[in-house]
């Protein structure tokens, strides 16, 4: 099945048509290389729990899903042509896409370098349109992706890419609040959930100089988490473990993707603790007054990075040598990925092979 008829670069991908639909090929054209654009080959694209959730309908209404729908937001790949005005690439450099791929430009978030809290609101990589507000955008699950250079990021790597993939989103997703809030020597961090964006917070608190606990719901990943850099592992199940823990921690990284209870991680924190919610449960969640008076605590929230702060993730990843811990697919394996992701079992990022495909 096709796209409607558009002037431009016909590419392909795989997508879905429904909440139900499995994925299958879809082609589909990529406006001509403007001259600030540069179009990518993509080599490999994560699997972000968001693409479950947006692929399966599951934010309606807060977040409409559109389709036909292309996920990906996990993008790398490398430049194969360049307009003339870029200046940023050049033809065969490395090159990343995150979240989204314009946004207006002119308000103050734009200007400050915060683009995803465009007030306008920003274009989003794919399941959204471009600035025009019309034509729709498809993600990373393809073989080509042309964009401003402005929104994309400068990837330097020697090796294999698809350990970067997941930087673009899980990655800049923990980094952004980790920093925010004060990561770093003398500080218990605790990161809820061990999947894709959670083993980032790991990596990343553990390289900002944090003391990190994971806080999980699966006892099997417990070794996992001590070679991805955690010093504790706590099974939220555990009564007596919990008990040891309430009121210890200085931040909270709640990288959930399923209904839990706000107010039992709440307790986990110290006086003046802070929680930040970056996973999307796709109910609301009810929360008791009493869990943040109590010890003047905070819950904020978190939504992805900025182009600079993006680009500063992945240059704070290549010092560090912070990949993230992968499992290269093919397509055809995508609703495979999809499910063993939603039961959380995820070792830790799921990354789809482009190059072939
Ligand atoms: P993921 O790989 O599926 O990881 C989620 C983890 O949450 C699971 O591995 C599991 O870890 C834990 N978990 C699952 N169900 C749970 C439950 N019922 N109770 C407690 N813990 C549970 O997902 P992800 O890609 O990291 O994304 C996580 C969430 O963040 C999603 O909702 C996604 O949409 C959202 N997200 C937000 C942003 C943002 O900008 N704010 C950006 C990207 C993604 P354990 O096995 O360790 O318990
Ligand atoms: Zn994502
Ligand atoms: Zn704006």
């Amino acid at each position: 099945m096709s796209a409607p008829e558009r002037q431009g670069i016909a590419t392909r991908g795989f997508a879905t048509h429904n909440k139900d639909a499995k994925f299958g090929p879809f082609e589909f054209v990529r406006r001509e290389v403007g001259p600030h654009d540069v179009l990518i080959d993509i080599a490999y694209c994560g699997i972000c729990h968001s693409d479950i959730h947006q692929a399966r309908a599951e934010w309606e209404p807060m977040m409409p899903s559109m389709y036909p729908m292309v996920p990906g937001h996990e993008i790398v790949g490398r430049v194969s042509q360049v307009g003339g005005e870029v200046t940023k690439f050049k033809e065969g450099d490395f090159a990343g896409i995150g979240c989204f791929i314009d946004s207006c430009r002119e308000c103050p978030p734009c200007k400050a370098g915060i683009e995803q809290y465009c007030i306008k609101g920003s274009a989003q990589t794919y399941n959204s349109t471009e600035m025009d507000r019309e034509t729709p955008t498809y993600g990373g699950y393809s073989k080509h992706y042309v964009i401003d250079e402005k929104y994309a990021l400068k990837v330097n790597a020697t090796g294999d890419l698809s350990g970067i993939a997941p930087l673009l989103c899980a990655g800049i997703t923990t980094y952004s609040p980790l920093k925010k809030w004060g990561a770093g020597p003398g500080k218990k961090v605790a990161i809820a959930g061990l999947g894709g964006l959670g083993h980032m917070g790991v990596k990343i608190a553990a390289a900002m100089g944090a003391e990190v606990t994971v806080l999980s719901t699966s006892p099997s990943k417990e070794k996992d988490a001590q070679a991805l850099g955690a010093h504790k592992f706590l099974v939220t199940k555990d009564a007596e473990a919990v008990k040891a823990a309430t009121g210890s921690f200085d931040l909270i990284l709640d990288t959930i993707s399923a209904q839990h209870d706000y107010n039992f991680y709440l307790s986990l924190l110290g006086l003046e603790g802070v929680m930040v919610v970056v996973g999307v449960p796709t109910e609301p969640i009810p929360l008791n007054a009493f869990s943040l008076i109590g010890g003047n605590k905070a819950l904020a929230g978190s939504l992805i990075g900025g182009i600079p702060e993006t680009q500063e993730m992945l240059d704070f990843c290549a010092k560090h040598s912070i990949t993230s811990d992968v499992e290269v697919i093919d397509p055809s394996r995508i609703e495979e990925a999809y499910d063993r992701t939603v039961k959380s079992d995820v070792r830790y990022r799921f990354v789809i092979d482009m190059q072939n495909a």
